[in-house]
């Protein structure tokens, strides 16, 4: 069976995507053609699948990011610095600058700073694994359906799927507590909510359009909850998510 080869990059991110693949045995008709945390390995060069973590936030990640793209046949976006922009793109406009100044100072920063955005901004990225890191099975799922010629099957429905499918009470509805399992993509088999802790988010908003911020908005504010309180819990991992703001605002016009 013919070989299927990798790259596996980082741009500016935790580098917790990578050691979550790291940690996977790989089946022997992987190839790692290029993964520098692991071994420097190679310079960037041809490959069947790039799987690129972290968020576009310096020139030099644009660079690199185009770099990667043109020579991988397939591109998927690793991680929700990858899908979503991560936490690091949550600081936009006067307080992105106010940020840098307060944490760089007046230092002769080398590299060309700027807010942390999906790469899907930048580059065409034919397939997303969310997560933050990705899941083990997930991973694996990707890996051995390009390995096979396949192709892997995005999820499109949320976290709460998985979170009445295993039984677990819903604590948004019993305890008022800001679950945002509506609005996230599954996968993580509703992790947090097995232990009674609400879903921040983590894996990013739903795709196609179909994360409705509006609606969940509006029932966090039946129970009592502010425009404020609501926003600065959507935005961790919704800041970049085409009219989030816009969404949750006219629940309060
Ligand atoms: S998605 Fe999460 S684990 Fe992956 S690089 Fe970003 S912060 Fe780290
Ligand atoms: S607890 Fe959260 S994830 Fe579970 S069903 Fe309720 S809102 Fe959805
Ligand atoms: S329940 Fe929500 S916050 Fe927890 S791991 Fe899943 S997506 Fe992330």
């Amino acid at each position: 069976m013919k070989k299927l080869k990798i790259g596996v990059h980082g741009l500016t991110s935790c580098y917790g995507c990578q050691l979550k693949m790291a940690s996977l045995k790989l089946a022997e008709n992987i190839e790692i053609v290029y993964w520098n945390m692991l071994s420097s390995k190679g310079e960037i060069g041809k490959v069947d699948v790039a799987f690129v973590e972290g968020s576009v936030s310096t020139g030099e990640d644009e660079e690199e990011l185009k770099k990667i793209r043109e020579n991988a046949d397939i591109l998927v976006a690793m991680g929700t610095c990858a899908t979503h922009g991560g936490v690091q793109g949550v600081i936009f406009g006067e307080d992105y600058k106010k940020c840098f100044k307060e944490i760089y100072g007046d230092n002769n920063i080398e590299f060309d700073g700027r807010i942390g955005e999906p790469i899907k901004k930048y580059v065409k990225v034919d397939y997303n694994l969310p997560g933050c890191p990705p899941e083990e099975d997930e991973i694996l799922y990707y890996l051995a359906t390009f390995a096979l010629g396949s192709y892997p099957e995005e999820k499109d429905y949320p976290v709460c799927a998985e979170c009445r499918r295993n039984g677990y009470p819903c604590i948004l509805i019993e305890k008022n507590k800001p679950c945002l399992g509506p609005l996230t993509v599954a996968g993580c088999k509703a992790r947090c909510l097995k232990y009674g802790i609400e879903c921040t988010g983590c894996r990013g908003p739903l795709p196609h359009n179909i994360a409705w911020f509006d609606s969940l908005a509006r029932t966090f504010k039946e129970r009592g909850m502010s425009k404020e309180f609501i926003k600065s819990k959507m935005e961790i991992f919704g800041k970049q998510y085409e009219n989030m703001e816009e969404l949750i605002n006219k629940v309060f016009e």
